[in-house]
Formats: structure tokens, C-alpha cells, sequence
């Protein structure tokens, strides 16, 4: 028997109608690149973005098309989400970090029409030009009064808008229709197009307010350090307006004392980001002796979150969240949110918690299988390739069906990559990405837990431990340490002595390297795969 329900499909633009209507007291606010600080309602968005529409209607776009952006994170590139989407066109945020080829390679996959461009990586375009598709419109994100002299013919995007109606006539899509493309940072092999729908996007959005609901509330401040142009800035953009949460963009100062100061400033309750970030604001926190005024949870994900970093924030009274996800899920998949009982546990014991990956999100399964695929239990101990499903999960690669062959099972379930236990109540544990564990003479090391105990040696800015290879072993792990303030490092040691409280001895890394810094992604995260290239000759004593 069927429901007698209505059928509305789910649609993004529905997002900012709703919150011009229900939020009128929240706001965009951007740290611009032009220098100053920007505001904008959630009405004054939902106008420009109609406006955009109006204008990108006037370049021939439409349904299905695909609009690029390579911006900060800033009020502009917030109303292409809308515009862009709610038109029925295709927003395909590009990642300025990626390589020009890799770059190139993903404007002619996505086959873009248009590029939005921040001034700051014009020059990035301006190499690309002789490559770039003859019909595309470059359109600058800035008014005229700024647009900069160039090879380029660019158009300002205030020109776009100028004199349009502020009213769209939104089309009824279907809920399935595409709405943003997002490709993955591509370590191997050229980057793969995660195709995001409406129905995902707004039932991701849906789901992370349910659990992150302290930070995504009416009156919340938001800044979003990870970026617009990955993954969407981990569904925040549609989420902060839904739960009439501000949203303060950063644009493109993100070191410490600039994080610092615009969270003072503007109030930021909760800030999301990936680790290497938080180091910057955790030094200029010590600094300056306190936390910027309202900073009350910090949401870390994209890689391991250090014990240490999540027990600093903690001891200061900023909660921490630790999530996992990844472009292929809209991306977040689990977080560490404590259920009610657990926030009576013993710090020590909480910290323990708050270290593993969390527990999944509403309407994500999770599965641990063997190498014949086999699914294995959830206790703790036995780990296997993690596998995911549901509806913010991607069905397959656009325009990849090699990718997707590799990726999916013959259930339909995603293969993370990722290697992982999953104990009794539901918190998952990544060991591993699966390129990224060691392989010691027929067993696995996995460099995330070696990590996290030194990064907690008082003289250990940031490590990483990454696989060297062995005439024996095949592999031995090498420790890689940024010493604190340049200054003098720890032994190793000192170092086995903490590690071997908690992990067997042929598991200590047989070696330490004193580095200056670590090479990062184009997602901020730390590149083992330049460490592994670097050391690969590395003699091991
Ligand atoms: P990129 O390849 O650009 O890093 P993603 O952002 O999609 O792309 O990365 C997803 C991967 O990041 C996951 O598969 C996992 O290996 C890693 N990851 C994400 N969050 C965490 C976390 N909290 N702990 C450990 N690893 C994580």
C-alpha cells in the first residue's frame, strides 16, 4: 500500500528561500580578498543568487551545464552554490592546490562552460590560458572598480548581476538531478568526479545538523577553514543557513593569528577544519594565553586528529569533534559526537572516545570486510577494508567506469580505501589509508596510531610515519618529526619508550628524519606519498 503523502523533490535552492524567510538575523560574513570584511543576510544571498541566475541564463547557461569556481571561501562563492544548483546547472568547485595538468585535465572531464575565478588565482588561469576551451567565459569574482589587468578576457561578476531581477523563476527539478561536481585530489591516477544531487546534498545537510546540531544552530557563528572548492566545504554551506547558523568565510588567511583574529571578532562558536590547520591556532591559542571569546567546539576531520591537539582544545574548554568522511560521501560519514552516558565517563577515558572516528551519521551504513570480501565482526579487534552505503554515498565515478568497476561492490556498497575496526558501540577506527599502511614482513603497521603517540612528545610540532622500503621486511616505518619552535627534537628513543606502552616492538619505526616542515595535499592534509618519494632511499641504521 502506498503512502498518500506529496512527493516535493528535495532541492538546494529550497535551502536559502527557507533561511532568507526563517533566519533574517543570520548572515554571511567574508574576510574578503580585497582586503576588508563583507555581510550579506541569507535574504540579501538568496536575491544576488537569483540575480546570478538571471545572468548566467544571459551566457546560455543551462540545465546540466557546468559552472567552475576557483575561489576562497567567500560570500560570492557562497551565492554561486545557489545560484548555480537552483538554476539546474552544475557547480564544479575546482581545486586551486591541483597540479595545471590535473587542473586541465578536470575543466575538459567536467567539460565547463564557465570559470569563476578569485583574483588571487588569476594567475594560475592566465598560465592555463592557451589550453583552456576557446568558448568558456571567465568571469572574475570582483567588481569592475578591481578587475585586474590581464591577458585574460574576463568578466566581473558584480557586472553579471548588475540590473538583473532579484526574482528567479526557479525551475522544479528532479531531486536526482546533478547539482555540484567535486573531484577527488587524485594521489593516483588522474582525479575521479564525485556528482552530487540535490536529494544527496540536502539530506546530507539534513543529517549533519542532526548531529553537529552545536555547532549548526539558530544563532551559531560558523566559519568553514575547510574550503568551498573541496568537497563543499563539508556540507556547511547548506547546512549553517538550514539551522540559522551565520557562516563566516575566511577567504584566503588562514594562518593562525589570522584565524585568531577573525574569530574574536566576529564571534565564531564552532570552527571546522582538517588538523594541520588547528596547529596554527592551537600555537597562536598558547600565545596569547586564552581562546578567541565565544570558540566553543571545533569539528576535525580529513585526517587523524592527534590525541594531544584533541586534548588541548578539550583542557581549554572547546569541544572537540572528531569526523571522517570523504568527497565520495558529500563527505561526512561518522563523528565522535558522545552519546549522554558517555559525557559522565572519566576524562581519560572520553579523550579515548573522542580519538576514534566516531559513529556513523544518520542514513550511512558501514561494513569491515576480509580480503575475500567476507564481512567481519564489530569488536574492536579485527580490522578489513571499510565499505560504505546510502544515500549521500556516490553510486559511481561520473564519466569513469573504470573507477567505478574498481570501486564498487557486487552489493553496491563504495570501497573507502580506507582499513578499519568498528567496535561494539559503533565507533569506527581508521587504521589506515590502504596505501598508507606499512607492511613489516607479512603484517600491517598502521602509521596513524605511531603517529598520534609522538605527536603527543612535548618537543614534537607535527610527525608523520610513513613506510621505507626493506631488503628484508619489504617495509619498515620511518618517523618523520617536525621538532617545536625549530628547537631541539626528542630521541628516538624517548619516543620507542612512549610507543611501546601502546603498540608491539617490531612495530616501532626503525628510524627518526628531522624535517623542517611536512609536504602537505591539496586538501591541507600531510602527503606521505612526496614523504615516501623523498625517503625512499633512505638508509634505515
Ligand atoms: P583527499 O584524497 O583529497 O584527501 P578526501 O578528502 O576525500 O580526499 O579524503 C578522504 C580520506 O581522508 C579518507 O578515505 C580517509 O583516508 C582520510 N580521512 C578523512 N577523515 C579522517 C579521519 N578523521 N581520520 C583518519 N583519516 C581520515
Amino acid at each position: 500500500m502506498h503512502g498518500m503523502m506529496m512527493t516535493r523533490p528535495l532541492s538546494i535552492i529550497e535551502i536559502l528561500r527557507y533561511a532568507a524567510g526563517a533566519h533574517p538575523g543570520a548572515e554571511v560574513v567574508s574576510a574578503r580578498v580585497e582586503g576588508d570584511v563583507h555581510r550579506e543576510t541569507y535574504a540579501e544571498a538568496y536575491a544576488r543568487a537569483g540575480q546570478l541566475a538571471h545572468g548566467l541564463k544571459g551566457l546560455g547557461i543551462g540545465r546540466g551545464d557546468r559552472v567552475a569556481t576557483l575561489a576562497w571561501n567567500g560570500y560570492r562563492h557562497f551565492e554561486l552554490y545557489y545560484g548555480v544548483s537552483g538554476m539546474g546547472a552544475v557547480c564544479h568547485t575546482i581545486n586551486p592546490r591541483l597540479s595545471a595538468e590535473q587542473m586541465l585535465y578536470i575543466i575538459g572531464h567536467a567539460e565547463d562552460k564557465v570559470l569563476c575565478i578569485d583574483l588571487t588565482f588569476v594567475p594560475i588561469v592566465e598560465a592555463l590560458a592557451d589550453q583552456l576551451p576557446k568558448d568558456m567565459t571567465l568571469v572574475a569574482l570582483c567588481d569592475r572598480a578591481h578587475l585586474p589587468e590581464s591577458k585574460l578576457d574576463l568578466v566581473a561578476y558584480e557586472d553579471l548581476l548588475e540590473g538583473q531581477p532579484t526574482e528567479y523563476d526557479w525551475p522544479d527539478l528532479p531531486e536526482d538531478d546533478a547539482a555540484a561536481l567535486c573531484y577527488t585530489s587524485g594521489t593516483t591516477g588522474n582525479p575521479k568526479g564525485a556528482l552530487y544531487s540535490h536529494r544527496s546534498t540536502v539530506l546530507h545537510a539534513l543529517s549533519i545538523c542532526v548531529g553537529l546540531s552545536k555547532s549548526l544552530t539558530e544563532g551559531g557563528r560558523v566559519l568553514p577553514v575547510v574550503p568551498l572548492f573541496h568537497v563543499n566545504a563539508w556540507g556547511l554551506p547548506y547546512a549553517a543557513p538550514l539551522a540559522g547558523a551565520s557562516l563566516v568565510m575566511p577567504g584566503p588567511r588562514l594562518d593562525g593569528p589570522s584565524l585568531w583574529e577573525l574569530m574574536e571578532a566576529e564571534g565564531v562558536t564552532s570552527a571546522w577544519g582538517v588538523p594541520t590547520v588547528w596547529l596554527g591556532l592551537r600555537a597562536e591559542i598558547e600565545k596569547r594565553g586564552r581562546n578567541p571569546g565565544a570558540f566553543a567546539q571545533v569539528v576535525v576531520g580529513g585526517s587523524a586528529a592527534p590525541r594531544s591537539m584533541i586534548e588541548g582544545f578539550e583542557r581549554s574548554g572547546v569541544e572537540v569533534i572528531h569526523a571522517w568522511g570523504m568527497t565520495e560521501m558529500s563527505p561526512v560519514g561518522t563523528h565522535g559526537l558522545l552519546s549522554a552516558p558517555m559525557k559522565d565517563l572519566p576524562f581519560e577515558r572520553q579523550m579515548e572516545l573522542k580519538s576514534k572516528q566516531g559513529r556513523r551519521v544518520f542514513g550511512v551504513e558501514l561494513k569491515i570486510v576480509n580480503e575475500a570480501g567476507n564481512r567481519l565482526p564489530e569488536d574492536g579487534k579485527a580490522a578489513g577494508e571499510l565499505f560504505v552505503r546510502g544515500n549521500t554515498v556516490i553510486s559511481g565515478y561520473f564519466a569513469n567506469d573504470a573507477a567505478t568497476g574498481a570501486a564498487m561492490d557486487a552489493d553496491g556498497w563504495f570501497g573507502t580505501g580506507d582499513v578499519a575496526s568498528i567496535d561494539a558501540d559503533g565507533f569506527l577506527v581508521i587504521q589506515d589509508r590502504t596505501k598508507d599502511l606499512i607492511k613489516s614482513g607479512g603484517e600491517w603497521i598502521s602509521s596513524i596510531d605511531l603517529e598520534n603517540i609522538a605527536a603527543a612528545h612535548g618537543k614534537v610540532a607535527s610527525c608523520a610515519v610513513i613506510a621505507v622500503p626493506h631488503p628484508k621486511w619489504d617495509e619498515r616505518p620511518v618517523l618523520v618529526v617536525v621538532p617545536k619552535n625549530g628547537g631541539d627534537p626528542p630521541s628516538l628513543q624517548e619516543l620507542h619508550g612512549m610507543m611501546l606502552e601502546h603498540v608491539a616492538k617490531w612495530q616501532l619505526p626503525d628510524d627518526m628524519i628531522l624535517v623542517d616542515e611536512l609536504p602537505l595535499t591539496a586538501t591541507g592534509k600531510v602527503s606521505k606519498r612526496t614523504l615516501r618519494e623523498r625517503f625512499k632511499a633512505h638508509e634505515l641504521p
